[in-house]
């Protein structure tokens, strides 16, 4: 990075949304924090801008990432957007809390968003105060650089500004603001609301759109919205099939918090597994389990199809149902693909699958730790695990398991050193767990700030031994076991 790299009020909105009809977007002023404070920065998805190490720092960015200032070329808007949330229809949705800021052109990424969640109301508020908390701004913000740095689609997110300015919610909290980055902000719910509104040529010029930007060389082809819609079904059973197999739970998987691009998005109250559940809610408010951990494919899958109704006023049926296919063949293929690499596998054997889930069940069965697990495994001699035996209730099910799983990496050809750094590579050491972003919190709630940079340092290399680290790949202290984390945002 040299001294002329530009700083964030230098970088060039240009106005891609905005060329879609008016009915996507209102045009909103943010409103400023009062006595901001740069809480963390990412300086991963600065240098992906384009920004110099130290730009953030600076009072001009502080001015705009709190909502004080406008950089004079940005154009700020508030998307319009439906979506199904808990399996019902809700028009009423849209950006209530956050605005596209500007879009800018990238030299290492191409067209990336900015959009700032936190800035005040909008004309899609409902009843909130169109504020973000800080508690919930380090969540996103820790997350979404953790599943990068995982590998696995996401947004991204530039840094989090703290703040004075009182914020209620179950009790008094401080605002903050949180710079989201991403490719594309739009949701399925941008499909529905112009589905929704019988005008076809809403929906046509959505897909255009989308089109366009993201996939140029399906824009303008014949079967572009089919092409279109098969692609947005393998990029969301991809990345759906990736929390799948780093134990990540979403927690609202409503159609406005689905990325039309697959990446994963609009952070609340997610969870990554410890102790592996396939059951697990980690959204307090999910009475039904709708989006339990192991309901996350099929709820793809819903979604999906929501989409396809969306759709299906500008596309043939048989496109919509192959997507459809598409999206189960690819999360299949996808979830073996990677709980084989878990297990340090590399040729397809027909009992794969069934190895798979008797892992899973021993697992489950044993209330073992998830990322530990194989965290282990791959450190260790296959034919000495008892290291994790130890920690299993039903020793008998462990050697019938252990007996299974030695004679299949019998057929392999690696040699173990290759086999384990390939594991190494795949299951992390550390893992953003929620008593660790706990920790983080509730001393940046305090106004230290070291934790929460010295966490989210950690997590951005996941698979690497990292010197003095001990107590971040550690398994969750007693406390963390009923840790319920509020679904407030
Ligand atoms: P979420 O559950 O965060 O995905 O939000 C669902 C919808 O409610 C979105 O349209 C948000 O913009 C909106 N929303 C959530 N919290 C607030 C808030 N505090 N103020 C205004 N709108 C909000
Ligand atoms: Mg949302």
């Amino acid at each position: 990075m040299t001294d002329t790299a530009p700083k964030l009020s230098q970088l060039k909105h240009e106005a891609c949304y905005q060329q879609l009809p008016k009915a996507f977007y209102a045009h909103v002023k943010p409103r400023a924090l009062d006595h901001p404070q740069l809480a963390v920065v990412s300086h991963a998805c600065a240098d992906m801008l384009g920004l110099g190490p130290d730009s953030l720092a600076e009072q001009d960015a502080l001015d705009i990432l709190s909502g004080k200032v406008i950089p004079s070329s940005w154009q700020p808007l508030a998307m319009k957007y439906f979506g199904h949330q808990f399996g019902y229809l809700n028009p009423d949705l849209g950006d209530g809390r956050g605005l596209l800021m500007a879009q800018v052109q990238t030299e290492k990424s191409g067209l990336l968003d900015l959009h700032l969640k936190g800035s005040g109301m909008t004309p899609f508020s409902r009843q909130g105060d169109g504020r973000a908390v800080l508690r919930s701004s380090i969540r996103e913000f820790l997350c979404s650089e953790a599943l990068y740095a995982l590998g696995i689609p996401t947004t991204r997110a530039l840094c989090v500004v703290a703040s004075d300015t009182p914020v209620r919610r179950e009790t008094m909290e401080k605002g903050a603001t949180l710079l989201r980055v991403a490719r594309s902000h739009i949701r399925f719910g941008h499909f529905e609301f112009a589905y929704h509104s019988s005008d076809k040529t809403l929906l046509q010029s959505l897909c255009d759109h989308v089109a366009q930007l993201h996939f140029p060389c399906l824009a303008k082809t014949t079967h572009q919205n089919a092409e279109l819609f098969i692609q947005v079904c393998k990029a969301t059973a991809r990345m759906i099939a990736a929390w799948q197999c780093i134990g990540f739970a979403h927690g609202v998987m409503n159609t406005d918090n689905m990325s039309i691009l697959g990446e994963t998005f609009d952070f609340g109250p997610f969870g990554f597994m410890d102790r592996f559940d396939a059951g697990y809610v980690c959204n307090h408010s999910d009475h039904q389990g709708r989006y339990a951990f192991d309901r996350q494919p099929a709820i793809g899958h819903w979604n999906l199809s929501v989409l396809a109704q969306a759709f299906s006023p500008v596309t043939e049926s048989d496109a919509l149902k192959a997507g459809i296919q598409a999206y189960s063949e690819t999360f299949n293929a996808e979830f073996m693909r990677g709980m084989r690499a878990k297990l340090g596998l590399e040729t397809m054997q027909e009992d794969d699958q069934s190895l798979v889930f008797s892992s899973l069940q021993l697992l489950q069965d044993n209330r073992l730790d998830y990322p530990w697990f194989f965290r282990q495994l791959s450190e260790a001699n296959a034919y000495n695990l008892d290291h994790i035996r130890d920690h299993c209730l039903n020793l008998e099910q462990f050697d019938a398991w252990q007996e299974s799983y030695t004679q299949r990496l019998q057929q392999e050809n690696s040699a173990t050193q290759a086999r384990k750094a390939h594991m190494q590579a795949t299951n992390p050491k550390y893992i953003l767990r929620n008593h660790l972003a706990q920790e983080a919190i509730e001393a940046a709630e305090q106004g230290d700030f070291a934790p929460l940079r010295r966490l989210h340092i950690v997590l951005q290399h996941p698979f690497s031994h990292q010197e003095g680290c001990e107590d971040y790949a550690a398994l969750p202290p007693q406390w963390a076991e009923g840790l319920e984390i509020s679904c407030s945002s």
